[in-house]
């Protein structure tokens, strides 16, 4: 089955006579179309593309025949009303994408017709990977940790944080990137303690924690992976306890990954085992997130949303981390598969404290 046919048959069972696809990355999933400019219209008897005459070539190699391909001479949303299936009565649209303008102008053209927030559609049949979408993540993977390998030969010490992730970056562009999954964090010492820092102009000490989080796309599908290293074997007891806390709760949160737990159960795996050893307020995040088109989708490894149990096809991080504000960070991440037997990790750097120069 297409995956446009999976997705028709959705539409069925949540009794909608058509969905308008309007988020690129779901459009690009569904059609191949990797353009700026394009919907989808799914409904049960037919499959419509729309995009303006900049794409129209693209177009005929990118999106196959099962699409009637329309090319629009005006805003794609005035078209929509035109391409709906005749009778149609209940649309449904992505509530977590269309802006409320882009709705407002809907709602006015389709008088009469239900509109149906339906959004997440696309996101559930993304969140179950195929074999090549795999074998592209894990490629993607394989650029990353190549790319960062060479970085970090180079070493840490003395180089400023925003210098690692230009040479990161390089490093993966240089591999075939075709661009960074998020732009790389490098954390130093306090740094790391912000799980989100943006790279500072500021040089990398001896002795200290660096955490660096990077991720390439490739074929358009993303990694995403985390390590921490230590520039000198001086770091501390506490920072090398914590090291180790952070890489059992990391293990055994994947060794736990496998078809039937919910995310939630997998972060509960890796969240007492910290919480056990006094930090359970310095992991403030979930446990770990999808991977696929974009770097953050579905299923969740969390307290919050992470619901759904584990199903063979899903790609997920596993990313715990001990944040000591105003001391120190650690994260360690891998990229793992969920297979029928349990799971294949994408991830290949090894994950014991290394020190660098
Ligand atoms: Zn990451
Ligand atoms: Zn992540």
């Amino acid at each position: 089955m297409s995956r446009a046919e999976s997705l028709a048959s959705a539409v069925v069972k949540r009794e909608l006579d058509a969905l308008l696809v309007t988020e690129l990355v779901n459009v690009r999933y569904l059609t191949g179309y990797t353009g700026s400019n394009g919907y989808a219209i799914v409904s049960p008897g037919g499959r419509r593309f729309l995009t303006d005459f900049r794409y129209a070539s693209q177009v005929e190699r990118e999106v196959p025949d099962e699409w009637t391909r329309v090319i629009v001479e005006r805003e794609l949303m005035s078209d929509v009303p035109e391409q709906l299936p005749e009778g149609a009565a209940r649309l449904g649209f992505d509530d977590a994408n269309l802006s409320v303008r882009a709705h407002a102008t809907l709602a006015e053209a389709l008088p009469g017709v239900e509109l149906v927030a339906a959004g997440g559609m696309v996101e559930a049949l993304r969140a179950i990977k195929d074999d090549l979408e795999i074998k592209r993540i894990r490629a993607a993977a394989q650029l990353a940790d190549d790319a960062l390998q060479e970085v970090v030969e180079q070493g840490l010490d003395g180089r400023t944080e925003r210098e690692v992730a230009f040479a990161l970056e390089m490093a993966m562009r240089r591999r075939g990137a075709e661009e960074l999954s998020f732009g790389s964090i490098v954390a130093a010492a306090e740094t790391g303690a912000l799980p989100h820092a943006n790279p500072r102009d500021a040089r990398i000490r001896p002795n200290v924690l660096v955490t660096i989080d990077w991720g390439a796309r490739l074929d358009g599908y993303c990694s995403d992976c985390t390590r921490t290293f230590a520039t000198g074997e001086a770091i501390g007891e506490d920072a090398r306890a914590i090291y180790e806390l952070v890489q059992r709760a990391q293990q055994t949160a994947l060794d736990a990954v496998r078809p039937g737990p919910t995310g939630k159960e997998i972060d509960s795996v890796a969240r007492e085992i910290i919480a056990a050893a006094g930090h359970g307020e310095h992991f403030g995040h979930g446990l770990g997130h999808g991977v696929g088109l974009a770097v953050h989708e579905g299923p969740r490894l969390s307290q919050r949303g992470g619901d759904a149990a584990l199903e063979a096809g899903n790609v997920v991080t596993v990313e715990p981390g001990v944040y000591v504000p105003g001391e120190l960070g650690v994260r360690i991440e891998d990229l793992v598969a969920v297979t029928a037997e349990g799971h294949d990790v994408l991830s290949t750097l090894p994950k014991g404290l290394q020190v660098v120069g």
